[in-house]
């Protein structure tokens, strides 16, 4: 039975500086042995010219079409925070923020408030109820955390409290003349004013006042969207699945679609992860799975930073797992949801390159990994909804077209 390991490197294309991208500065032994003795190419995940957001790009290179299957962030992220959703529950993405007394919002991440303050602001907040609506707060990292409103009648049609760039808090409004949309909005408003009467008097942010730090004093709330089932993968593609990740984000695709989601000792999705332990979760989660979705964020933290250093030092990180990887006699295949190249601090249009190493790969001449080489490898240039096609071959579930 034939095992595959998918590890996506999140934002890892990139474009040269001084003549080299940080996948050709790199020194990666292991990474260029897989190229070496596999297959390579580029990916463009949605086609040429379209800047991949990864929420979108995750369900895109795990066989869903996000025109489909994608309801915005907050759902996503709720999941990925552990909260169980049930058919038209509501999700935000949200964070703890500062109003002054005329509701105006000084600072949308309340001084950037540490994970263990917010963690204990954030218990009470729990157990509400709004108009009958099941109110459910989780904080997650630092400022951040997510939102669901629970229950019948709900809608994601509605406006945002988080007013983006500072600025009076906004009203959530209804956005069609629907009474769930004004029913979800009323609730939204009367949550995010609850909050501000129990956050204020928490003996926390009068510490924090004293200490002239911003109090955390509302949660403010985005991207409303709405939980709808979607068919598990094993449903979809007969295989089972587990996933490594550390971000909420990653995590929540991987329970949205049926997978396993393991919870992974030191996988924290930020630069200090612990990869070694990954792999070995990887390894372990190869015996009772066909596919192992592995998770890398901090390469798109570092091109978000502008970091060359920074990235080029994640790679080689990277490269030294790789080992523990190839003894499991599984495929790998090694890509990206996009480019985010240092040089531009955000996502972009280019493709990404594409490694697929197992005894199924035919092999080519590309012997290092990087947006160059492969650019000549075997694989070609595929869009990101050839990925999913390419993993079933491998997992040798590829059907026949014809007799
Ligand atoms: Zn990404
Ligand atoms: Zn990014």
């Amino acid at each position: 039975m034939e095992k595959l390991i998918l590890i996506i490197c999140d934002g890892l294309g990139d474009i040269p500086v001084n003549g080299k991208t940080p996948l050709q500065a790199a020194r990666k032994p292991h990474i260029d042995a897989l190229a070496r003795d596999g297959e390579c190419g580029l990916m463009h995940v949605f086609g040429m010219g379209i800047i991949p957001g990864s929420d979108t790009a995750h369900l895109q290179l795990l066989g869903y079409d996000p025109f489909l299957f994608y309801k915005g962030r907050g759902v996503f992220e709720a999941l990925g925070a552990g909260i169980a959703l049930g058919e038209g529950d509501v999700a935000f993405r949200s964070n703890f923020g500062t109003v002054d007394g005329r509701m105006n919002v000084t600072d949308r991440r309340a001084g950037r408030i540490s994970t263990e303050e917010a963690r204990e602001l954030g218990k009470s907040l729990r157990g509400m109820k709004i108009d009958g609506a099941e109110v459910i707060f989780r904080q997650t990292v630092e400022h951040r955390g997510v939102l669901v409103l629970k229950g019948k009648g709900l809608s994601p049609n509605i406006s945002d409290t988080d007013p983006h760039d500072g600025g009076p808090l906004l009203k959530a409004r209804p956005l069609d003349k629907t009474r769930e949309a004004k029913r979800t909005a009323d609730i939204l408003n009367k949550f995010t004013m609850l909050s501000n009467k129990i956050l204020s008097a928490h003996p926390l942010n009068s510490k924090r006042k004293k200490e002239g730090t911003p109090p955390a004093n509302i949660v403010l709330a985005r991207g409303a969207s709405v939980f709808e089932r979607a068919p598990t993968i094993k449903g979809l593609y007969g295989i089972s699945a587990a996933c490594v990740a550390g971000g909420a984000l990653y995590k929540g695709v991987g329970k949205y679609i049926g997978m396993d989601v393991l919870d992974v000792k030191g996988a924290t999705g930020t630069k200090d992860t612990n990869l070694f332990s990954k792999a070995k979760a990887a390894e372990k989660a190869l015996k009772n799975h066909d596919l192992v979705f592995l998770h890398i964020k901090a390469t798109d933290s570092f091109g978000h930073d502008g970091d060359f250093k920074g990235r080029v030092g994640m790679i080689e990180k990277i490269d030294r797992i790789m080992p523990i990887l190839r003894k499991t006699g599984a495929h790998i295949i090694l890509t990206a949801d996009h480019s985010t190249p240092v040089a531009l601090k955000k996502h972009s249009f280019h493709p990404v390159p594409i490694l697929a190493y197992g005894k199924l790969v035919r092999g080519d001449n590309v012997k290092k990994f990087d947006e160059i080489e492969c650019a000549m490898g075997g694989i070609g240039h595929i869009e990101g909804r050839e990925l999913m096609p390419l993993i079933l071959s491998l997992l040798g579930k590829a059907k026949m077209f014809g007799t």
